[in-house]
């Protein structure tokens, strides 16, 4: 169903008054861990004010060490509601499990399924029997064909508002945290219909990359990017080092202003 066979014209994915895929190229940026009501509102003012479409932020936050920061839960959802009724700018985030599914839809305007839950098909069920917009990130060694499988049960539980992100894979290299695998974003727009996105802050793990990556990910017909961005990357609970601060946020818009603004 997610195949050009099937439906030759681009979805465009709507949330909100964002619309991802289509002409545009979407931007959708915030903290990579919801904090606090001062850090959320200050950093989705500024990536407003640059022109990102929706706000991004985890509240429940999928994390390698159980000792690391775990996400706010309810309370960080509750947070994303107030940042998206004060600034007008719809949500993005992350739901680890089914249990969380009515919180989620209260709260939130787009549902991000993470890496480690691509083939959680108790949670692509739930998802797709929601009806608001999936977020569906590539799996750590997930193939192309596995991912589209994936998007493939949400469609089939119902759910056709599938944007897809490339996020980056695991490869021998570890000079960066993953391999951002522009092959896979080139070669998805050819076989979906569904909207494309990469994630260059987990693509890369370091924030000096994240902007060059960008403009790759425009350049090669990406319908948009989700980034990470934080007013004060040194205090951050989560992947600090690849969150791009305000000013260089502020460049990055200006740098893809040709794509953001493309009729
Ligand atoms: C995130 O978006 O903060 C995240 C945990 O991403 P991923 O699932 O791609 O690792
Ligand atoms: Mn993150």
């Amino acid at each position: 169903m997610v195949s050009r066979e099937v439906q030759a014209h681009d979805t465009v994915v709507r949330f909100g008054n964002a619309a991802v895929g289509g002409d545009k190229f979407a931007v959708i940026a915030g903290p990579c861990s919801v904090e606090s009501e001062e850090q959320l509102l200050s950093v989705a003012e500024m990536v407003k004010k640059h022109g990102a479409v929706a706000l991004r932020g985890g509240a429940y936050k999928p994390r390698t060490s159980p000792y690391d920061f775990q996400g706010m839960g309810v309370e960080g959802l509750k947070l994303l509601k107030q940042a998206n009724e004060q600034l007008g700018i719809p949500t993005v985030s992350e739901v680890m499990e089914v249990s969380q599914m009515d919180s989620m839809c209260e709260y939130i305007d787009c549902l991000q399924i993470g890496a480690r839950n691509m083939q959680n098909y108790a949670l692509l069920k739930a998802v797709g029997e929601s009806n608001k917009p999936v977020l569906l990130k590539r799996g750590l060694s997930a193939t192309i064909e596995e991912l589209l499988l994936a998007a493939e049960y949400i469609y089939d539980a119902g759910n056709p508002n599938i944007i897809l992100c490339e996020r980056g894979i695991r490869t021998y290299e570890t000079a960066t945290r993953n391999t951002l695998d522009l092959n896979a974003v080139a070669y998805l727009k050819q076989r979906t219909h569904l909207p494309v996105v990469v994630d260059p802050s987990h693509g890369t793990g370091v924030r000096e990359l994240v902007i060059p990556l960008s403009r790759a990910a425009a350049a090669v017909g990406a319908d948009g990017i989700i980034v990470e961005s934080h007013l004060n990357p040194c205090e951050a609970l989560s992947d600090g080092h690849q969150a791009l601060t305000g000013p260089m946020f502020e460049q990055l818009m200006q740098e893809l202003k040709p794509f953001v603004e493309a009729a």
